[in-house]
């Protein structure tokens, strides 16, 4: 049941990831996400069906426009193949369990979230407001099929990211922004209906993670001191390993 259940987020992942290739492309810009279709930036052609398949397309297309041959991103099928492995992964630990479609979409929030704000470094509303739009729902409904605890551990928890992290904004406003902010309010009210020690445990680690890699990407010369590093892939890179491997890390930990 559980493999059937992985398999099926995982194809609905590659999906998704299609759609969300589009929300990374248009909403720093401020298009619109459901019309017009796809067009080829090099010559306006419109994407035909079959060149949209994820993955296999740009794979078939060896990465080029079937057109104008102008070369497309391998962001897209990265996008498509991390969208279908992280619901995969999504599936794996969870099964059949009511809060798997709440998870998911929180899977895809975090996705475009890190690709927008380490292109344009900025976490855009839209994406966090239309997340809490369609997870609200898909979280009551979890709750009221397991248990209304997690709906209140959900809420306190959404309460604690956002304000951990405004502390910490402003006491320290060079290390984050206020989406970071408000990432981490919607990142309590996923990881919350786990329990609270889910949010802060994901909280630690994109700390963690933030550190490691601020420091890794200065000495190697890839930013300076100088540059901005979004903190947002880091925060959503926690956030994913404490979903799937926190039950495991808070147990040995308490342990
Ligand atoms: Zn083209």
């Amino acid at each position: 049941m559980t493999l059937a259940v992985a398999a099926l987020a995982g194809l609905l992942g590659l999906m998704v990831g299609s759609f969300l290739n589009v929300v990374i492309h248009r909403v720093p810009l401020k298009q619109s996400v459901v019309s017009p279709r796809s067009r080829c930036p090099g010559c306006g052609t419109q994407l035909a069906e079959r060149d949209n398949v994820p993955v296999l397309s740009w794979l078939l297309l060896r990465g080029r426009c079937r057109t104008c041959s102008m070369p497309i991103s391998p962001r897209y099928p990265l996008v498509e193949a991390l969208t279908g492995a992280l619901f995969a992964g999504v599936g794996l630990r969870f099964g059949a369990d009511w809060a798997v479609p709440a998870f998911v979409l929180f899977t895809a929030c975090l996705l475009a979230v890190a690709f927008i704000d380490l292109e344009h470094f900025i976490v855009p509303n839209k994406v966090l407001l239309a997340t809490v739009a369609v997870g609200g729902p898909l979280i009551v409904l979890a709750a009221a099929a397991d248990g209304w605890h997690h709906l209140r551990d959900a809420l306190v928890a959404a309460a604690v990211g956002f304000t951990l992290l405004l502390v910490v904004n402003l006491v320290y406003p060079a290390g984050m922004g206020m989406g970071d902010v408000k990432l981490a309010g919607v990142e309590g009210l996923f990881l919350g209906y786990l329990g609270i020690g889910h949010l802060l445990l994901g909280l630690f680690l994109g700390f963690l993670l933030g550190s490691v890699g601020g420091v890794a990407l200065i000495a190697s010369g890839i930013r300076t001191r100088k540059d901005h590093i979004p903190f947002a892939p880091f925060l959503a890179a926690g956030a994913y390993l404490a979903l799937l491997a926190g039950e495991v890390l808070l147990d040995f930990y308490r342990r």
